[in-house]
């Protein structure tokens, strides 16, 4: 620990994010990083287990069975090609995820940026090379809410694994409800041509690792992977920090 955090440290103790108390003894700590959560508090995030479906990475409730196509992806195929996401949004994450984007606490991104890389680096055999692009927020949204905080969890892990970072050609045009509340058909229908492609030369033929921080139903990530393939992308991966069981 350098002079400097360990001075900033002892003036302004840090806390767990999600239960606030003091992180004297019990910081959360993995492969060398300190994360901002409590170790009791880090140990109640829900990771997401097989079986589950290799598609879009639902789990299923049986803790038997092996991994199998559900029946959403068996009907439609998805645009992308896999989804996946570490735990499930509930208890300690899905309060950390809210103090990161409603309490704007953006020094989470380093903790939350972490989990999110370790994931995908265990996930994706190969990352370098690709191109990774976070889901954008529509510029109203951006200027209500100052960061998008699918950029800040992709700023941390592109360098990390290597891959470009291209935040810039997908685009929102246009404002949509949050997906939250609405019902299935009413959610696809929702954020359908809400994204558009700037410059389709970028993802030909390349790649790509599309971050978000959450998902439900999974159809954000499947418009923008639509967009991406109809302007010839190769390979779309999804990847969320947390995501609903059901979908
Ligand atoms: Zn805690
Ligand atoms: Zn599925």
């Amino acid at each position: 620990m350098s002079i400097f955090r360990h001075f900033i440290d002892l003036i302004y103790p840090p806390r767990c994010s999600i239960c606030e108390k003091f992180l004297w003894k019990n910081r959360a700590k993995r492969d060398q990083q300190e994360l901002l959560f409590c170790e009791p508090c880090f140990h109640g995030f829900s990771e997401i287990t097989s079986p589950l479906c290799p598609i879009c990475g639902r789990p299923f409730v049986s803790e038997v069975d092996e991994d199998h196509l559900c029946e959403n992806c068996l009907r439609k195929r998805p645009y992308y090609d896999a989804m996946r996401a570490p735990y499930l949004y509930e208890g300690g994450i899905m309060a950390a995820i809210h103090q990161f984007k409603y309490a704007r606490k953006s020094h989470l991104a380093n903790s939350l940026g972490f989990l999110l890389t370790s994931f995908a680096k265990k996930w994706l055999d190969k990352t370098d090379g690709t191109l990774m692009m976070p889901v954008p927020l529509h510029p109203r949204k951006l200027r209500e809410r100052n960061f998008n905080q699918s950029l800040l969890l992709a700023r941390y892990a592109a360098p990390l694994l290597g891959t470009e970072l291209d935040f810039l050609s997908l685009k929102r045009i246009r404002y949509t409800q949050p997906q939250t509340g609405l019902k299935k058909d009413q959610r696809r229908k929702n954020v359908r041509k809400a994204f558009d492609l700037k410059n389709p030369d970028v993802v030909k033929g390349r790649d790509i690792i599309l971050v978000d921080d959450v998902t439900t139903t999974g159809n954000t990530l499947n418009e923008c992977a639509r967009v991406l393939k109809k302007s010839g992308a190769k390979n779309v991966f999804c990847v969320a920090l947390a995501r609903t069981a059901v979908g």
